[in-house]
């Protein structure tokens, strides 16, 4: 027992920039090093179906916080129904 706490320094895959983790802890993302996009992702973003081959040479990169909360606000925004603050769409 260290007491220290298990951190390691990574870069992080969506915003490149360095930071300290918990590699039991951090979130990672499963990326393809051919494309350096995860398998299921075509380079111009688009779903794609990702082949075994793709999957098992891909390796895991790990995220920041930041860009987890900013990713999580995103896909929280597309999954939600569109939502207006001011005018409603359509009042007939
Ligand atoms: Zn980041």
């Amino acid at each position: 027992m260290t007491g220290e706490p298990a951190t390691t320094t990574g870069r992080c895959y969506a915003c490149k920039g360095t930071f300290s983790f918990d590699p039991k802890k951090v979130e990672t993302m499963l990326v393809d090093p051919k494309t350096n996009l995860p398998p299921g992702i075509t380079a111009l973003g688009t779903l794609r179906p990702a082949t075994p081959e793709a999957v098992a040479r891909s390796v895991d990169e790990p995220i920041c916080p930041e860009c987890i909360e900013k990713a999580r606000r995103i896909s929280k925004t597309l999954h939600q129904p569109q939502h207006w603050d001011s005018e409603p769409p359509a009042s007939f």
